[in-house]
């Protein structure tokens, strides 16, 4: 297996997926497993399960640098939690994957290593910031590969790329070794190409770590059961009839309920006044979040250093950071700072966190009555590259469907749907209330085999 994914990756380089791939250790690995297979000896769940991880997860003597230059050249002193425990059931890891700088963005262009192409269509971008981790189970890279998703970025480009990728709960894996963007919001994620493989990894990786006070001591359930029964589901009319939403893609989701009504689902209506403030409140707190955490790479303890000679501290510090960070990084770091400015801090930080308590409150009612909410991914499909690039409203504004889920902490999946009439897959995205990933997985299932989608 590890052979014929490092002839896959030889094959597709121009996709741009891998920053590095560990060839000769992945192949030392295979030997290793065979070795023990052939004599007898057990081996862990996840034997020779060849995975694939974004560039901010640490890996002990590997490289990461958050696709960004600010960490050239710099090495793990550690692993993620995440990253140890599949190592532990004998996974392969088999290289580190492409994203947007810090995970900021949704199309892969922010990375200082160059845009990854959705290997569907080598014009169009695979989505962001995970792109690297989706293009990879995609393009039959890797089998399946963690990402990290902050506002969306394991499901909007799973979406963009016709697979399957889910965020869990807040707090369901642990952060430990994952490179913070805002520490709120992150979690770590998983691309497959179908829901059992996707719930095999959760399964290892889920769970309390003494490393991460943020990661849940909640039980980790069995994930690979599936639950069949009628499932009691709502569709946010806000959502659906947004007017930012592709109107085929509406159609299309239109008819999708009627399908689960069909099939003994209820699908009902429900309102959600906050939609249009989502977007807002995600970028007023991970833009400051963002702003505290990007504080430690300041070019004395971490990677890139200005080469410029006797500065003042402040001016060495500008000059790293200013060398080091690209342009999206940096807006981020101001536009943070800006609402965290003691001027200001009420006017927007303050009234955002009031929005996530509305949206967190809002969502848990409507939680508290249904089994999941279903809702498009995504309002189009995967955008040209350099379409959206000019323009960051627009981009963030695509991110509507996305923040809501890590607003509120809960866990959200999306799982590929249909073509649209360009050729392009779109998904529908699942959302349940927390610690209910096992509910969320089972119905995730149930729409696959529903529609009979086979990912891309
Ligand atoms: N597109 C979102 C952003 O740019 C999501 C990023 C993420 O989930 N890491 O912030």
């Amino acid at each position: 297996m590890v052979r014929y994914y490092l002839y896959q990756i030889e094959q597709t380089k121009h996709l741009n997926a891998f920053l590095e791939v560990f060839e000769e250790e992945a192949l030392v690995k295979a030997h290793a497993l065979d070795t023990r297979i052939k004599n007898g000896e057990p081996v862990g769940a996840l034997a020779g399960v060849v995975i694939g991880i974004k560039d901010v997860i640490c890996y002990k003597g590997h490289k990461v640098s958050a696709a960004s230059r600010i960490l050239e050249g710099f090495t793990s002193l550690y692993s993620a939690t995440a990253v140890e425990r599949l190592l532990a059931e004998d996974a392969v890891i088999i290289g580190n994957l492409n994203c947007d700088e810090f995970a900021m963005g949704s199309t892969n262009e922010n990375s200082a290593y160059g845009p990854v192409l959705n290997a569907l269509d080598n014009s169009r971008v695979p989505g962001g910031s995970s792109g690297g981790s989706a293009v990879a189970v995609q393009a039959d890279l890797c089998m399946v590969s963690l990402g990290s998703d902050t506002g969306g970025s394991v499901r909007q480009p799973a979406d963009f790329c016709g697979i399957v990728g889910l965020k869990p709960t807040y707090g369901r894996i642990s952060r430990y070794g994952l490179i913070a963007y805002a520490s709120s919001f992150d979690q770590i994620g998983i691309f497959g190409r179908n829901i059992a493989d996707v719930a095999r990894v959760l399964q290892t990786i889920a769970g309390p770590d003494g490393y991460d006070s943020t990661a849940s001591k909640e039980e980790v359930p069995d994930y690979q059961e599936r639950h069949n029964k009628s499932w009691k589901i709502a569709y946010l009319k806000d959502a659906l009839f947004h007017p930012g939403l592709d109107e085929e893609m509406k159609e299309g989701y239109v008819s999708f309920f009627e399908e689960l009504e069909a099939a003994g689902d209820s699908v009902t209506a429900a309102d959600f006044a906050y939609l249009d403030y989502v977007v807002p409140a995600y970028y007023v707190l991970t833009t400051a979040e963002a702003s505290s955490n990007l504080s430690r790479f300041d070019g004395v303890k971490y990677g890139h250093r200005t080469p410029l000679k006797n500065l003042e501290l402040a001016d060495f510090y500008k000059k790293s950071r200013s060398e080091g960070f690209g342009k999206e990084v940096k807006r981020r770091i101001l536009l943070g700072t800006f609402v965290l400015s003691a001027g200001y801090y009420d006017a927007y930080f303050t009234k955002a966190q009031q929005v996530r308590r509305l949206v967190v409150d809002k969502l848990s009612e409507i939680l508290s009555q249904y089994d999941a909410i279903i809702m498009p991914t995504v309002p189009s499909t995967a955008f040209k590259i350099g379409e959206k690039a000019d323009d960051p409203i627009a981009m963030y504004l695509a991110d509507i469907y996305t923040v809501l889920a890590n607003l509120a902490g809960v866990p959200a999946i999306s799982v590929p749907l249909q073509r649209h009439s360009n050729g392009m897959p779109y998904g529908v995205q699942i959302i349940t209330k927390q610690f209910s990933e096992a509910n969320l997985l089972s119905i995730a299932d149930h729409v696959m085999q529903l529609r009979k989608v086979t990912p891309v």
